[in-house]
């Protein structure tokens, strides 16, 4: 089992915007989280990452919590913001040797991995650009390699479908069901359902901070009594029921 988060109560302030949630990320597994906007979704990726601190409950990763042994943890962990952070005064080819330093990464293969998604991502040619004047979808490419030259266990990428052209959301498609096949899992929030509901093999809707049902698509249609249900009528059922 890759991650578990298990009874997490947590947010910002004392008032929890999460409220027990309990759901796990098997290996070999991609997890769509869905929910409408402050439904929680950043926060509990926030959570996961690490810059907020659970008022209640445990986050494992490969069976540590980020207080047990962080620099496991962490190696375990690759994560593509939605909004890209980057540093101004470095080029690409300075983010890609910064994320090798910063998770010790064999330098060969770290680069050999770049060479293939900066080649899929049409930015191979950009190495000595500053990424940080280049458009958002570019921006957003070179978070997403940096992401996957890491061999983490766990992927979590934010909002990965809106920002990005067709042809780059068909390359990091491709490179998701590369990772799962590497026995990885991805942890995806996002509002593009169509696009989810094809390549999650599992859901977390989420609603007002709590787990309102997961499960594979054919669980929540069941759930739901939605036959043959697409993502997008399961989840409006959801948030009917949910407001009656
Ligand atoms: P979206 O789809 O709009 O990105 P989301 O599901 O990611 O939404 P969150 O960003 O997790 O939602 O927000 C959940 C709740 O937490 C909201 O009520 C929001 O106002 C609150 N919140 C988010 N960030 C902060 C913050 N930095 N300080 C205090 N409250 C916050």
């Amino acid at each position: 089992m890759s991650l578990e988060v298990d009874h997490l109560t947590g947010g910002y302030t004392q008032i929890p915007v999460l409220k027990d949630l309990t759901f796990t990320v098997p290996d070999q597994t991609v997890v769509g989280l869905i929910g409408l906007n402050g439904a929680g979704k950043s926060t509990t990726i926030k959570h996961i990452i690490g810059i907020l601190t659970p008022q209640k409950g445990q986050i494992r990763l490969n069976q540590v919590t980020l207080e047990q042994a962080p620099e496991t943890y962490r190696k375990a962990l690759a994560f593509v913001p939605e909004t890209p952070i980057l540093y101004p005064t470095l080029t690409l080819r300075e983010h890609i040797e910064l994320t090798i330093m910063a998770y010790d990464l064999d330098t060969k293969q770290a680069w050999q991995k770049a060479g293939d998604l900066l080649a899929r991502f049409r930015l191979a040619k950009r190495l000595d650009w500053f990424p940080a004047n280049f458009s958002k979808g570019m921006q957003q490419k070179v978070m997403i390699v940096c992401a996957f030259i890491v061999p983490a266990q766990l992927y979590i990428i934010d909002e990965p479908f809106t920002g990005l052209d067709p042809l780059a959301i068909r390359d990091l498609l491709a490179v998701i069901k590369q990772q799962k096949a590497r026995g990885a899992s991805v942890l995806m929030s996002t509002h593009v359902l169509a696009t989810a509901q094809q390549y999650a093999d599992q859901f977390i809707l989420l609603n007002a901070g709590k787990i309102q049902a997961q499960g594979t698509l054919t669980q929540l249609a069941q759930q739901f009594n939605v036959e043959n249900g697409s993502l997008d009528q399961i989840y409006f059922k959801m948030i009917g029921e949910a407001q009656s």
